[in-house]
């Protein structure tokens, strides 16, 4: 399978072609690519940032590490709250609505397949506008707490102009000073409701999203590189039932060798594409099938 970037008038044509041949609804997988053109840059991609995130070990080792975890995303909280829906995202909720795909699920956190009016949409690693109490498992708001942290921490990165990253924090040298806030019901430890890296995606969210693919007429992996296995299980389980899989990404992937075809381009040109050239029935323009 070549690496080519395809022209995306042919890229369209084919994902239109694979979407008309599918037994049903194509299950959607949706990754960092797919915000990318939102303001949310990739960790993976061409012009990731070098650094890592935190990984949940060094998350829970102690107040030094929470406390720079908390001061970073507290800094970047602004621009991923600020992030909307790109053409892709508004596109993709258009194709499900026709029932060329159905359902999502997505390694993003930031909810945009929501806002862009997709339903039916399974937050694979959760939701960065949401927080939890590793203590008691409350589930509150980030905008609540972006309050309480902005009020605990007047001043806090005034006149820095941080690097963003694709979590929503920031990079930043200094957090010493940082005051993190606790958990409003027991005083417990917050992190948002996401999931870290060497963390595991709870099992039913994992078996829920397995019963999607045995259901699905056809799994379209849109902006993922698939190097986490996270997202790499469910192509595997498709190829393992001979359900068809398209993968629509700018580079190669870890899935490739599981694709029925694979387009190496921009999400949001492809599957605008299709929504201009009128191809969002999975059936076709209606023009072009006479009789139907
Ligand atoms: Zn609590």
């Amino acid at each position: 399978m070549s690496a080519e970037p395809v022209e995306i008038a042919d890229a369209t044509e084919a994902l239109a072609e694979f979407l008309a041949a599918s037994a049903g609804p194509a299950l959607v997988l949706s990754g960092a690519g797919m915000s990318t053109d939102s303001g949310i840059p990739d960790y993976r991609g061409p012009e990731a940032p070098a650094r890592m995130p935190m990984t949940i070990a060094e998350f829970r080792s102690g107040p030094v590490a929470r406390q720079r975890y908390w001061a970073r995303s507290h800094l970047g909280w602004r621009r991923m709250f600020d992030a909307r829906p790109n053409a892709g995202h508004r596109a993709l909720a258009r194709l499900q609505h026709h029932e060329s795909t159905g359902p999502v699920i997505t390694q993003n956190v930031d909810g945009l397949h929501q806002r862009a009016g997709s339903t039916d949409v399974t937050d694979l690693h959760g939701r960065i506008d949401r927080v939890i109490c590793l203590d008691c498992t409350a589930i509150s708001g980030r905008t609540e707490l972006h309050t309480r942290l902005t009020a605990g921490n007047p001043g806090f990165g005034a006149g820095l102009d941080p690097i963003q990253r694709p979590d929503g924090d920031v990079e930043l040298a200094d957090t010493s000073d940082f005051v993190v806030a606790d958990c409003r019901v027991c005083g417990g430890i917050l992190k948002p409701d996401v999931v870290f890296f060497g963390e595991n995606v709870p099992p039913a969210r994992v078996e829920s999203c397995y019963q999607l693919v045995d259901r699905a007429g056809s799994l379209l992996v849109l902006g993922s590189s698939l190097t986490v296995q996270s997202g790499l299980r469910f192509v595997r389980r498709a190829d393992q039932l001979g359900t068809p899989v398209a993968i629509v990404n700018r580079g190669r992937t870890r899935g490739d060798e599981f694709a029925t075809i694979t387009l190496h381009a921009g999400c949001s040109e492809v599957l605008a594409g299709l929504v201009s050239r009128g191809l969002v029935s999975r059936t076709g323009p209606a023009s072009a099938r006479p009789g139907r």
